[in-house]
């Protein structure tokens, strides 16, 4: 799969388990850059099974480099929409929090079937 560098409109390829390209890596605040690699997950950016506090340090850091070049990032960009869906809020909880919902709601329907199968026999 295809990643750029994640800086607001920067399209340079790099490799996935790389934020973003070496000019802009270079212009993320040095606290910010210690977060992101304490909190990241390699396979993350394909799996997108993001940690909330991932996505919230990498939103902080696109939006101070973005400043940095002098741009505002605005927000409905879909690279910050993407992070809010990872970070997810009360009502619309994240990304992964949903699928794990589903996975135990799966699971219990299942279970519930096989009670009512073994009940027949
Ligand atoms: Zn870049």
């Amino acid at each position: 799969m295809a990643h750029t560098c994640h800086a607001f409109e920067c399209t340079k390829a790099v490799k996935p388990e790389m934020f973003m390209c070496h000019f802009h890596w270079l212009r993320v605040p040095q606290s910010l850059r210690k977060r992101i690699w304490a909190l990241y997950r390699p396979g993350q950016c394909d799996d997108k099974n993001i940690s909330a506090g991932y996505a919230r340090t990498a939103k902080d850091a696109i939006i101070a480099v973005a400043k940095l070049d002098g741009k505002t990032v605005p927000e409905n960009d879909p690279c910050l929409t993407l992070y809010d869906a990872c970070i997810g809020t009360s009502t619309q909880p994240s990304m992964v929090a949903q699928v794990k919902l589903r996975f135990d709601a799966a699971k219990d329907a299942v279970f519930t079937e096989h009670a009512e199968l073994l009940r027949k026999l």
